[in-house]
Parts: C-alpha cells; sequence; structure tokens
C-alpha cells in the first residue's frame, strides 16, 4: 500500500478550516492532515470568544453576504444548519450623512444597474447628483459590468477613478460613496478601482443575492467550532498554540516546519495605565520551545499577509524568491472593533448596520434582537458593536475611544438613551499584532500578492490576501482560497 501523503495546514482560520476539510473530503483515505494554529480560538480573524461573564466577544461584526456560495457549502457538509443561524438585514443598509445630519436609508443592489435605481431612490442625495450618477453609471457600463480587462486599473485608486469618469465631488463625500470602499477598513488610505470593480463583477455574474445577515451567536461557537470538530470527525489532527516562525527549504520542497510555543503572557504586555486593551505586537514565544516538524510532505500556508513577512527572519535564500520578496511590500492594517453593553434600549429599531460615523469605528450594529443570547436577557437594553480600525487613533485610550462613539451616536435617531451612564460593561479589541492584521486592500498592490501556487513545489498558500477568483479580502475568499489550495495539494499527492 503506498504510503499516506502528509498534508501541514497552519492557521486555522476560514482558509484553513476550508483546506483542512476539503482535503479530507477527497482525500480518500490518502493523506493525513495536521491542522496546527497560533492561539486557541479557532476562525482567525473571524472568530469569537466569551469573556469572564459568558459576554460573547468578537472582532466586530462579521456580516455573511448571501454570495457566499463556498463558505456556506462548507458549513452545511460539517453538519451546520446555516440558515437557522443567520438573521437578514432586509437588504438594507442606513448611512449617517454628516452634510445633512439625517440617517438614509440604501437597499442593497443586485447589480450595476441595480445600483443605477437604488441611487435615485437614496434621499441623502440631491436632485441633481441622481442625474449626475444616471449618467456616471451609463456612461461607465463596460468598467462596471465586466465588458473590459479591469485589472489595469488596481493602480488607480477607485475615488479618482470616478472622479476622472465624471463623478461630482460631493457625491465622493458621502457616506453611501465611502461606505463601499471603506468596508474593507482601507481608510484613510484608498481602495483600487480593480478592487472595487472585481466586486461589482463577481455581484453581478453569478449570485442570487447581495443581501447579507448576521451570526445569532458567536461565530466560533456557531460556525468554526462545528467546522473543525468535522474536520476530527475525518481524522483531521489539531494542534494549537503553535507559532510558525519558519519553514526550512531544501532545493524547491520546504522540508520542516519550525514551530515555537507562544508565550500567553504576551499578552498582558501593555501599558495598563492607560486602560489599553491588549495584543500590542508580534506574539512572543516561550524559549526553549522550538521544535523541528519534518513529518509533512505538503504545507498549506494560510497566515494573514503580515504574518507571512515575519516567517524566515534574515534567511536570505527564502526572501530572495521573488514571488517571496514581494510580498513585503504589501501592508496591513491593525482592526479595531468596540462593544457596548447598554442598560436602555433604542428607541428605533434598525436590526442592520448604519455606516458613516467619524472616527475609527465607523459602523455600528445593534446587536440586542440579533444575537440570541442577548433577545430575552433584560441586563441589556442594546448591545451595540462598532467596527473599523484604528489608523491615526493609535494613541487613543479605551475611554477615549467610547466616549467618541456615544457621541457619534447621540446624533442618530434613536440612540437619545444611550450615554456613558447607561454603559453596564465595554470591551474594546484592538488587534495590533500581526497575526492578526487585515490586509490593506491600497490600489497597486494586486502586482505584490501571491498566488495559490509558490515556486516551492510542495508548498501552497491560502488566504483572503492570497489572488484567485475573488481577490477582495473578506471570509468567503478565505474559504475559497483553502479550497484552492487543497485542490491543488490532491493533485500532486
Ligand atoms: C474587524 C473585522 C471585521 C470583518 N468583517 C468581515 C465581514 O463582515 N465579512 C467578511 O466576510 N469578512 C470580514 N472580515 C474579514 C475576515 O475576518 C477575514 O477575511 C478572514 O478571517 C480571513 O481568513 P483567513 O483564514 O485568510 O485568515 P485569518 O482569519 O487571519 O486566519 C489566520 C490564522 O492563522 C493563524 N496564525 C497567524 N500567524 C500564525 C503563525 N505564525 N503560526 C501559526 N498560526 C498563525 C491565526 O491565529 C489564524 O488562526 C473582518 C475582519 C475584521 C478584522
Amino acid at each position: 500500500m503506498a504510503a499516506r501523503n502528509r498534508v501541514l495546514v497552519v492557521g486555522a482560520g476560514p482558509a484553513g478550516l476550508a483546506a483542512a476539510a476539503r482535503l479530507l473530503e477527497e482525500g480518500q483515505g490518502r493523506l493525513d492532515v495536521r491542522l496546527v494554529t497560533l492561539g486557541h480560538h479557532v476562525g482567525g480573524k473571524a472568530d469569537s470568544w466569551r469573556d469572564r461573564k459568558g459576554r460573547l466577544i468578537d472582532h466586530g461584526q462579521h456580516v455573511v453576504l448571501g454570495w457566499y456560495r463556498e463558505m456556506k457549502a462548507l458549513l452545511r457538509r460539517a453538519g451546520v444548519d446555516v440558515e437557522a443561524h443567520l438573521v437578514g438585514n432586509g437588504g438594507r443598509t442606513f448611512f449617517y450623512e454628516p452634510r445633512d445630519e439625517g440617517v438614509h436609508e440604501l437597499k442593497v443592489a443586485r447589480n450595476p444597474l441595480h445600483v443605477l435605481l437604488l441611487a435615485l431612490g437614496y434621499s441623502g442625495l440631491s436632485a441633481g447628483e441622481k442625474a449626475n450618477i444616471a449618467g456616471f453609471v451609463i456612461s461607465n457600463f463596460a468598467s462596471f459590468a465586466g465588458g473590459q480587462d479591469i485589472e489595469q486599473f488596481d493602480d488607480i485608486c477607485f475615488t479618482a477613478w470616478c472622479l476622472q469618469n465624471g463623478l461630482s465631488p460631493s457625491i465622493v463625500q458621502t457616506s453611501a460613496f465611502y461606505a463601499s470602499r471603506d468596508a474593507q477598513l482601507n481608510w484613510p488610505g484608498e481602495i483600487s478601482a480593480y478592487l472595487m470593480m472585481q466586486q461589482m463583477h463577481v455581484v453581478g455574474r453569478d449570485y442570487r443575492t447581495t443581501s447579507y445577515a448576521f451570526c445569532d451567536g458567536g461565530m466560533s461557537e456557531r460556525f468554526w467550532g462545528p467546522l473543525l470538530r468535522y474536520i476530527q470527525g475525518m481524522g483531521g489532527e489539531f494542534r494549537m498554540m503553535r507559532k510558525l516562525t519558519a519553514l526550512e527549504l531544501d532545493g524547491d520542497r520546504v522540508s520542516g516546519a519550525i514551530f515555537a510555543e507562544p508565550e500567553s503572557a504576551g499578552h498582558h504586555r501593555v501599558d495598563r495605565s492607560e486602560h489599553r486593551s491588549a495584543f500590542e505586537g508580534p506574539v512572543p514565544v516561550k524559549p526553549e520551545t522550538r521544535a523541528l516538524d519534518q513529518e509533512l510532505d505538503h504545507v498549506i500556508c494560510t497566515l494573514p499577509a503580515s504574518a507571512f513577512r515575519l516567517l524566515n527572519p534574515g534567511d536570505d535564500r527564502f526572501w530572495g524568491i521573488p514571488e517571496f520578496a514581494r510580498i513585503q511590500n504589501v501592508r496591513s492594517v491593525a482592526p479595531l472593533g468596540l462593544q457596548v453593553w447598554h442598560r436602555e434600549r433604542l428607541t428605533r429599531r434598525y436590526d442592520t448596520v448604519i455606516a458613516g460615523l467619524e472616527g475609527p469605528l465607523r459602523y455600528v450594529i445593534d446587536n440586542k434582537h440579533i444575537i440570541r443570547d442577548y433577545r430575552n436577557n433584560p441586563r441589556y437594553g442594546a448591545v451595540l458593536y462598532f467596527v473599523g480600525q484604528e489608523t491615526g487613533y493609535e494613541e487613543w485610550g479605551d475611554e477615549d475611544l467610547l466616549g467618541l462613539c456615544l457621541e457619534n451616536v447621540a446624533k442618530l435617531p434613536g440612540f437619545e438613551r444611550i450615554d456613558r451612564k447607561g454603559v453596564d460593561h465595554y470591551r474594546i479589541v484592538r488587534h495590533r499584532s500581526p497575526a492578526k492584521q487585515y490586509f490593506l486592500t491600497e490600489p497597486g498592490t494586486l502586482k505584490y500578492r501571491p498566488f495559490v501556487r509558490t515556486p516551492i513545489s510542495n508548498l501552497k498558500l491560502a488566504g483572503d490576501w492570497v489572488r484567485g477568483e475573488l481577490d477582495f479580502p473578506c471570509m468567503e475568499t478565505a474559504v475559497r482560497s483553502g479550497i484552492e489550495a487543497a485542490d491543488a495539494v490532491l493533485e500532486a499527492a
């Protein structure tokens, strides 16, 4: 009998979980799959956990879009009743527009022409601006609808492209416009025109709906935990608290992976005097825990770009490989989340995201009616999740961020009772660690991003920043990338 191939999958975010599941589903018993990850939760940047009082903590809010076909299919195969755990947004988002200090509703578009129809109905725009959008969409329809090669637009920022092609400067200053690109946490910088068009193509091409939904509980409890159990049920091995620090090469192959145990005290190595939350930098490792794993035939590495860049420090051979050297040019941002458990209820029910807030936390949602734990809990009237990234606000303490967010929401109808007095508890999640940073989709970086297949014959990369069918960082991209990497291994194994 032929020896079984040993596949090491590093990282247990959506990409690593998808890769491990696919290998076991399709490997027909030919593979030994070992999934190894840094922390002690599964789900990566989409994970969730509970604090000592049992409150659910998330990185912000994870939206599951209607067209996340592969992610949902994978979860269903793992036995998750996905639809039972998704609470729909009613096909709409709200935007706070500072110029008229109003909250305006926008339905979610299904295709470029639908964008036009919705824009024409958006109460946050003047009649002249609506006419301008109509002309703009019609004259640039080919770019939005997939009629031309759009990769050429990667070096241009989306806002500049829109202005050059006739969109009025007043429109690019609306929250509704900002949020279309801000959703990838790329402020104060810009997003590439290619990435925005690519999203429109994906939406317009082959998916039924762009409406989105929220999970009714912790993502790790509802989705990633059952997926891990599915992997283990198929014979996959799982090891946590192992930090990959280097990949050893032998010719054009990976011959070993060097791991060390993370130092959990590293989480607390921060200046608490300012009441600042944890994860200030790279997760330190315990001395004397370095171990070389040579039991591998193939490796799928799903580290975020920010963590991949720290592998093999000083190793000129590894970083001399042009495909890897280019990765040093991409950047990432530190995600920021704020959760506020408030005693008072909102006087207006939104049940979806309100975008367009000022500062680093631009989105807010009330999870009181979304997350099951809170629905009938009389202690909490509102459970507000704010999400964003911290660029420009790195020096702000937790209490300052809370103050800014409360001030921002005080302007919104329905939030009249939300003030500092009513805060039962709050929690900032501030991820500066490279292991948790989010890929920055700035213009001109497509050429630096790697593909799933690398020049190292038995090394595949996967993750939301690795080039593939979608190219914009989200859970579905990560899942598809993991599946693509697994398929490449299955082909070779
Ligand atoms: C605040 C916030 C909000 C978001 N909102 C949405 C949303 O609404 N919808 C959506 O689709 N996506 C959203 N995302 C993006 C989504 O979370 C990511 O696209 C997705 O998690 C990427 O999956 P991944 O597997 O590629 O990487 P990750 O999720 O980053 O997983 C990587 C894994 O590798 C591990 N790791 C890192 N370094 C090492 C190392 N040295 N050794 C071993 N293991 C290591 C990590 O611990 C982690 O388990 C959001 C992200 C953030 C931060």
